[in-house]
């Protein structure tokens, strides 16, 4: 009969083990399987300041929404929802990471640029008026007695509340 599997089986994943691409070290500091990101504006690699990634020519900011987020709960000291809102497309910019074209939102006052999988462009000085803006991003879990449903608060209420 034919020839026996397990001698088979070992010689294929000896196979795999030497055709393996993992040879490549990952850069310090990224997880393994993504590459450097890239200024979507500039196409520079950014460079890794704190949770974000900042481009060394125009100061944007590239950051994962869950570093994001954490960021705004650390300003507010609260659960903090971010609402994105679409907006319409000033310019194609193209994910730092993926390289396909971001979702053109905005947060309150703030436009911004998103890959849903891999994180958020912030141009120079957007990331720090967000920033500024993070109480206003305060998920009102608790619902306070007296509900002025005004902009932003009041849609999150209806979110999270009901
Ligand atoms: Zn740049
Ligand atoms: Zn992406």
């Amino acid at each position: 009969m034919g020839e026996p599997t397990s001698a088979r089986g070992s010689a294929d994943l000896a196979d795999l083990a030497q055709s393996s691409p993992r040879a490549t070290r990952p850069i310090s500091g990224y997880d393994i399987g993504m590459s450097q990101p890239t200024c979507p504006v500039c196409k520079v690699p950014l460079s890794q300041a704190g949770f974000t990634e900042r481009c060394p020519k125009c100061t944007g900011a590239w950051i994962h929404e869950d570093a994001l987020v954490g960021m705004m709960q650390e300003r507010t000291s609260a659960m903090v929802f971010l609402p994105w809102q679409p907006r319409d497309r000033d310019q194609d910019r193209a994910c730092a990471v993926c390289a396909k074209p971001m979702q053109a939102v905005s947060l309150g006052t703030v436009a911004l640029d998103r890959c849903a999988e891999h994180g958020v462009w912030f141009d120079p000085e957007e990331l720090a008026s967000l920033l500024k803006q993070a109480k206003a991003f305060k998920a009102d879990v608790k619902h306070e007695g007296s509900s002025e449903h005004h902009g932003i608060l009041g849609s999150l209420a209806k979110l999270f509340g009901h």
